[in-house]
């Protein structure tokens, strides 16, 4: 169906580039404080006449934002976004990476693809939310620390479930050149500790070798792999399976003393529906049952031990499923895909609001040296997001599409 012709004309992409210019000048890099950008977006909003809530961190060092615009007596969009970025530390940048800076087309900054420029996009389509006659709200979710694990959304989500109305769905405008995604691999990333008992690599069996016992668990991990293989596949991903690997390790001092210590780093990614939990279990009761009583029945104290790293949901929404349809009108794309990177959208997904992903800009020059976004693609998500205040305004195009 189509949608109801838009009240405003299209942004020629001024607000949208100046506020990127600002929010890049904020260097959000996830080990530092993201307040001072936090308190930016505030300041903006408060202008405008939108409230905005915060929840911090257990330190107060960083915060989500929240904030809605429109009816508050019923579930509205969630527009999300995290406002920190990854390091620039040992990367060659030939622009200035918290100075946004234009060539040939592009602005070079970190975070104007990943993902600042949505953020930017979002922000400056505020004043043609509150202009328009919303029948739903827009709600603007903005988290801190999703570069190390999506840690910071979690509480956001936590805040927004106890919202009265929830919301009917949500947008994750990580960089897809606007092409809706609905669908992503889950990922959990653990660190296994091995600790053995080190003596004279002369009287080795007297010792407990980290490193051998380390060695059997990446074996077994190496197999589990081998196994996850021959599972239902699902070729809207690449691989079609559930993927496990070892990182990295490290462990030992010297080659003529048993090594006492042993880490190695391991991650399975999961399709949709498939449980990483499940998984680790198997590792683990194969280290508990299987190689820690050997290394005990040598020396007492000796051990393993797992230390989560990172743990996100899969994301899969079938692409028949009216909010993905509606993206797809509002984007103007029907390539309905997956991506192999994980975004947020896989906890919107698991707190039970459909979620889809679509933003400007690409993953190709995300966590990148001269990471850009193209200046067309800001003005396309400033489009998609006029496309959106239309069709949130118009009772039709809810029932038909958003049915409610
Ligand atoms: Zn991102």
């Amino acid at each position: 169906m189509p949608l109801p012709a838009m009240v405003f004309p299209v942004s020629d992409g001024r607000q949208s580039r100046l506020l990127l210019e600002q929010l890049v000048a904020f260097d959000t890099v996830s080990r530092t404080s993201n307040l001072s950008l936090v308190a930016f977006i505030r300041d903006y909003l408060d202008e405008l006449g939108v409230p905005s809530q915060l929840v911090y961190n257990d330190a107060g060092s960083k915060a989500n934002l929240w904030a809605t615009i429109g009816p508050d007596d019923c579930g509205g969009i969630v527009l999300s976004g995290h406002t920190d970025v990854v390091p620039v530390d040992g990367q060659a940048w030939t622009f200035p990476p918290f100075k946004l800076t234009e060539s040939d087309g592009k602005l070079y900054g970190r975070g104007s693809a990943d993902m600042k420029g949505f953020l930017a996009c979002v922000l400056a389509a505020v004043p043609t939310f509150l202009a328009m006659p919303l029948r739903i709200p827009v709600h603007l979710a903005f988290s801190y620390d999703e570069e190390v694990g999506c840690l910071g959304v979690r509480s956001l989500i936590e805040h927004i479930k106890k919202q009265a109305h929830p919301p009917v769905a949500c947008i994750v405008g990580e960089p897809t050149e606007l092409k809706p995604i609905v669908g992503h691999k889950g990922k959990l990333a653990m660190r296994c500790h091995v600790r053995g008992a080190p003596c004279h690599s002369a009287y080795a069996p007297k010792g407990v070798n980290a490193i051998e016992y380390a060695s059997q668990l990446i074996v077994k991990l190496t197999a589990m792999g081998i196994e996850l293989r021959n599972k239902p596949s699902d070729h809207r991903f690449d691989p079609p399976f559930t993927t496990v690997q070892t990182g990295t390790i490290s462990g030992g001092n010297a080659l003529n003393i048993v090594p006492a210590e042993c880490r190695f780093d391991w991650e399975v990614r999961t399709l949709p529906g498939v449980d990483g939990e499940q998984i680790c279990n198997e590792l683990k009761h194969y280290a508990y049952q299987e190689v820690e009583p050997l290394m005990r029945a040598v020396q007492a104290d000796t051990g393993i031990h797992f230390e989560p790293l990172q743990n996100y949901p899969g994301l899969l929404l079938d692409q028949n499923d009216s909010l993905a349809k509606f993206i797809a009108l509002l984007a103007r794309s029907s390539d309905f895909s997956t991506v192999a990177f994980g975004t947020e959208g896989g906890l919107f997904h698991q707190a039970g609001i459909p979620t889809v992903i679509c933003g400007p800009g690409s993953m190709a020059q995300g966590h990148k040296p001269d990471e850009f976004i193209e200046i067309t693609q800001l003005r396309e998500c400033d489009a998609m997001l006029s496309h959106l205040a239309s069709g949130l305004s118009s009772e039709e195009v809810l029932k038909k599409v958003l049915m409610c």
